[in-house]
C-alpha cells in the first residue's frame, strides 16, 4: 500500500488565513528607460484551497531606485 502524497502545508489552517508573495519578476521593457530594466511579475495568493494570481506588480530597477535622482511621485 502505497502512501499517498502529503500536501505541501500539512498543518491545519483557519480559514482565513492566507498568504500572499510574488513571483519571480521578468524583465520587461521601460518606456522611460528605453531598456529593458523594468520587472514585471505575479501576485500569488496562497490560501488552504490552493494558488491563485491575484494581480502584478511592476517596477523598474532604474526609475524606482532612490538615489538615482528625485523619487516618484
Ligand atoms: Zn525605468
Amino acid at each position: 500500500m502505497k502512501h499517498r502524497p502529503r500536501p505541501p502545508l500539512p498543518a491545519p489552517f483557519p480559514s482565513a488565513t492566507v498568504y500572499v508573495t510574488t513571483s519571480r519578476p521578468r524583465a520587461d521593457w521601460c518606456p522611460a528607460c528605453k531598456a529593458y530594466t523594468a520587472f514585471v511579475g505575479d501576485v500569488l495568493l496562497l490560501a488552504e484551497d490552493g494558488v491563485s494570481v491575484v494581480g502584478t506588480y511592476t517596477g523598474c530597477e532604474i526609475c524606482d531606485d532612490p538615489d538615482e535622482g528625485a523619487p516618484r511621485a
